[in-house]
């Protein structure tokens, strides 16, 4: 597989992304041609109406179960409406990551889905997959494709904060006790909604996605290597800003890329 171009689309509500530094980091390490576009649903200006009520109707009310079509109120259609030209914060909405990806696939014109040209898109909106070994669905960061998307709010929920915080969210609950003091006990321990490392962690995300397009294999068994599938935030932290960059074996792997095209 060849990539020529990438299309990056920005989620505006979250400029923690920093699309234009992602730019030049992808350009760098893939002498590729990038170019920025804003939200891919305002991109594409979808006509109003069938794309709103396909987001609705891909939501998951039962975490439990696999994905089933869900059958959307008009006031679910209304919200997705808005949120299609103002892309703002809500509540945390689970949608099927799958399903999302199909929406995102149907947006881009048959010209640019060329295999080698490659789609990011980022949102805000929490994708989820169903997982069949534990029969449940659980928050992405990323769902590797081609469009590839990337959640900033999987990224915040799906990898777990410490054990000892949840610990200690739960006894000072059953104490009745403010929990805001739990945040700063553990601040930086994990990544919070608009946190200033987001910048650094959707490179690791987007070089997963890449990689993911190039080999089929997203992921790397060492946590010193920014494709490691990072279950807690510790880990996810460690492996994006501690050590910030790929093992031997990826980046061999990515300069060999760089070399054949040149
Ligand atoms: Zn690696």
């Amino acid at each position: 597989m060849k990539i020529s171009t990438v299309y990056l689309y920005d989620e505006p509500s979250v400029p923690e992304i920093k699309i234009e530094d992602l730019v030049k980091f992808i350009q760098e390490n893939f002498r590729v041609k990038v170019e920025s576009r804003e939200s891919v649903f305002r991109f594409f200006k979808p006509s109003s109406g069938a794309v709103s009520y396909e987001l609705a109707a891909c939501r998951i009310f039962d975490t439990k179960r696999p994905f089933e079509k869900h059958n959307p109120t008009n006031e679910e259609i209304k919200m997705e409406e808005e949120l299609l030209t103002e892309s703002k914060e809500t509540n945390i909405i689970m949608y099927d990551g799958f399903e999302f990806q199909k929406i995102i696939t149907s947006l881009i014109p048959e010209n640019e889905l060329q295999s080698d040209k490659f789609h990011l898109a980022f949102t805000n909106k929490l994708t989820c997959t169903y997982d069949f070994t534990d029969y449940r669905y659980h928050g992405r960061a990323v769902i590797c494709s081609n469009p590839s998307i990337i959640s900033t709010t999987g990224i915040i929920e799906a990898p777990a904060k410490p054990r000892e915080y949840y610990l200690a969210l739960l006894t000072k609950m059953t104490q009745g006790l403010n929990i805001d003091s739990i945040k700063d006990q553990f601040k930086g321990k994990y990544l919070e909604y608009h946190d200033s490392k987001l910048a650094d962690v959707v490179k690791g995300y987007a070089l997963q996605a890449l990689i993911y397009y190039l080999t089929g294999e997203p992921f790397c068994e060492s946590i010193e290597c920014r494709l490691f599938n990072a279950h807690w935030q510790a880990d996810l932290l460690y492996s994006q800003i501690q050590i910030g960059k790929l093992c031997n074996k990826h980046q061999q792997f990515l300069d060999t890329i760089v070399a054949n095209r040149e």
